[in-house]
């Protein structure tokens, strides 16, 4: 029992205790219920007392917020208006100024702001402003300054372009004048000299004359001097004349397919005599490589070199002259030739080389009063290579000699072309000998044509007229006929279209012959019948290459004479050294006589014709005569009888007796030139010459 009854009491025990802890529980339960009743009741009174002190803590807060609200905006409206909205007023004030350009208002930036700031950048457009209104100013000045200067300088030029205007206008009249004036000095030396030549030429005519006249031995000494100064004289003349003719007529360029050995040749061949005389040696002087044939203007390659070489000999007391060529290629189918004729000779000083290619200078009086001379020579040689394109020039050591070049560019030619226009002096191509009838009115002409002829290895039978040959025709067999155009009587062309009507005339070559070579009228007679067509002055190379074409069966070949009638200068000089080379001396001065012989009683006839003012007359006997004068290269007469021929022709009787006037003088001057030629040449030949 012990321990149960011990439990079971503390058991009773233990719910008592608990019985008296919930009495006491819930005593304190109600206590604490009263009290937190209390707690509650008075928490809820001061929680309403609180919430009303909140309440009017609100209000009170609102209402200050509001009034610092207030505040703050009056404030803020009082700094903004007093401070910014003025300053930008400020700004926007002073930018509108600047805008109009009121730039005396400076901008003081306040404080240190953005306004400031803008104030500052205000100010320093304001500088900027003020500095490009200083700099537009200053432009402006330049530019009104410089308006100025322009109009100054306007005004200048105006000016000027006015008095360089009026300049113009009195130079371009002085130089006309001065042209004219030169011009006339040139047609006065021209007409002077021609006039004097020829009184001067019946002078030495006469001198001449009276030389055969059996006078003693004193006064055949002083015809000797009046006939060397006659002669110098004359020279003098020409020279004087072909100068003043280059000068009027300023020199052309002419074109022919020529062998510039045979230039040479024939240059040297004329002088050396002259050398010889004087104990010199005359050289020529060919390269190997020469070429061929060139084209270009061998007539004035000719004078150039006349004079040169001719000057040469008379510079030239003891030693040598030398006439050399060398050619260089100049591409493009050109070569350069250089052409030097050196001498060892009397020289020339240093002073003056280059004087005396200037017309009418010569080295020093005592050369002049030794030597004569004109000093036109080598001016005209300088012209002439100037016109080619070359160039002279001249290297000289007084007594040692002096070396002339000429050099000038040239087309290379076909040398085929040469050998038709320069033949070897043989027969034929096939080198048959032909047996030709030549028909032409002129003894000169006959004698001219039948000589080239026989220096090719023909025969040749000469008739007058159309109607004679017609004749013969029937009568003799001939390998060849020389038909000239211009006959009296049945022409030329009429009688080749008889002619072909024959049985033996059917084949037969004919060649005509006529100084009419304009195209249509070749194209006239080539259709008449004739074979080809040679231009008169008839030349040898231009006849032996009709005559190898014909004979070659070659129909309506053209050959118009390289040798014109109207060279430019020296004419006559020129044509009888063409003659010489062609002919020899004793052909030449036969030829000569002939001329001479005959030309006269032309003279009459055609003076006759102009005073019967019978125009178809004066046509021919003025044609046949300027054929005949054709041979020999007498420009002046041709020129005159062709001026008269075409008087004539037009039916002009005035102009006829005009052209006519100037005949007489012409003709006197031709037959003195030629009578001195053929004195020249009797001298050569021995040939007697009647005068
Ligand atoms: P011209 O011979 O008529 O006097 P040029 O014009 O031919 O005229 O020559 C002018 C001058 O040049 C001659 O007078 C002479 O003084 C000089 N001269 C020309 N060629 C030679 C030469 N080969 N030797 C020396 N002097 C020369």
């Amino acid at each position: 029992m012990g321990l149960t009854e011990g439990i079971l009491e503390l058991d009773g025990r233990i719910e008592s205790a608990q019985a008296a802890l919930r009495v006491s529980a819930d005593g304190l339960h109600v206590a604490v219920t009263d009290l937190a009743s209390r707690v509650q009741a008075e928490a809820q009174r001061a929680g309403a007392a609180s919430l009303e002190v909140i309440r009017a803590t609100r209000l009170r807060s609102a209402g200050a917020a509001g009034l610092a609200l207030l505040l703050s905006l009056a404030v803020l409206w009082f700094y903004v208006r007093g401070n910014i909205s003025r300053r930008l007023d400020n700004l926007s004030d002073m930018m509108t100024r600047l805008a109009a350009g009121q730039l005396d208002m400076r901008v003081a930036p306040r404080g240190n702001d953005e306004i400031a700031g803008m104030e500052r950048a205000v100010e320093v457009f304001r500088r900027q402003a003020i500095a490009n209104r200083t700099l537009e100013e200053a432009r402006r000045r330049n530019e009104e300054e410089l308006a100025r200067h322009r109009n100054a300088l306007q005004e200048l030029v105006a000016e000027k372009t006015e008095a360089l205007r009026g300049e113009v206008e009195a130079h371009a009249v002085a130089r006309q004048k001065a042209e004219a004036a030169d011009r006339a000095k040139s047609e006065f030396l021209a007409m002077m000299s021609h006039e004097i030549r020829t009184p001067m030429n019946g002078v030495l005519g006469m001198l001449r004359t009276l030389s055969a006249e059996g006078l003693p031995d004193a006064q055949l000494e002083q015809l000797r001097a009046a006939r060397a100064s006659g002669e110098s004289l004359l020279t003098i003349l020409n020279d004087i004349l072909s100068y003043s003719k280059t000068e009027l007529s300023g020199a052309h360029l002419e074109r022919v397919v020529f062998s510039v050995a045979e230039v040479m040749q024939v240059i040297v061949t004329l002088l050396d005599p002259g050398a010889r005389e004087k104990g010199i040696v005359l050289w020529l002087d060919l390269p190997e490589d020469a070429p061929a044939a060139v084209m270009g203007d061998m007539a004035k390659l000719r004078q150039i070199l006349f004079n040169l070489v001719s000057n040469a000999v008379k510079f030239t007391e003891e030693g040598e002259v030398v006439l050399r060529l060398r050619a260089r290629a100049a591409g493009a189918g050109r070569v350069t030739l250089i052409l030097e004729v050196s001498d060892t000779g009397k020289g020339i000083s240093a002073q003056a080389r280059q004087r005396i290619f200037e017309a009418f200078e010569q080295e020093d009086g005592l050369t002049a009063r030794r030597y004569g001379g004109t000093g036109l020579g080598l001016a005209i040689c300088r012209k002439f290579a100037e016109v080619m394109g070359g160039a002279l020039s001249v290297e000289s050591t007084p007594h040692v000699g002096s070396v002339f070049t000429f050099m000038a560019d040239f087309e290379l030619a076909d040398p085929a072309l040469l050998a038709e226009s320069v033949p070897e002096w043989t027969p034929d191509r096939a080198g048959r000998s032909l047996h030709a009838l030549i028909v032409e009115d002129h003894s000169v002409n006959q004698m001219v044509a039948r000589s080239y002829l026989e220096r090719m290895g023909h025969t040749a039978v000469c008739v007058d007229s159309g109607e004679d040959a017609l004749d013969l025709l029937k009568r003799e067999r001939f390998d060849l006929v020389l038909m000239d155009v211009n006959l009296p009587g049945l022409s030329g062309t009429d009688a080749t279209r008889r002619l072909r009507g024959l049985p033996e005339g059917q084949d037969l070559p004919v060649i005509g012959i006529s100084a009419h070579v304009q195209e249509e009228e070749v194209a006239q007679q080539l259709d008449a019948g004739m074979d080809c067509f040679v231009a008169k002055p008839v030349s040898p190379e231009r006849l032996a290459a009709a005559i190898a074409q014909v004979t070659g069966g070659q129909r309506r070949g053209v050959f118009l004479s390289p040798r014109s009638v109207s060279l430019p200068m020296g004419g006559a000089r020129d044509g009888l050294g063409a003659m010489l080379a062609d002919l020899g001396p004793e052909q030449t001065a036969a030829a000569i006589r002939l001329y001479l012989d005959g030309v006269g009683e032309e003279a009459r006839a055609l003076a006759a014709a102009v005073d019967a003012e019978d125009a178809a007359g004066v046509a021919k006997v003025a044609h046949r005569m300027k054929g005949a004068a054709g041979n020999f290269s007498l420009p002046g007469l041709s020129a005159g009888l062709r001026a008269l021929e075409e008087a004539a022709r037009a039916g002009d009787a005035g102009a006829m007796r005009g052209a006519m006037a100037a005949v007489p003088a012409e003709i006197a001057a031709a037959r003195a030139t030629l009578l001195r030629a053929a004195d020249g040449l009797a001298d050569q030949s021995k040939v007697a010459v009647n005068t």
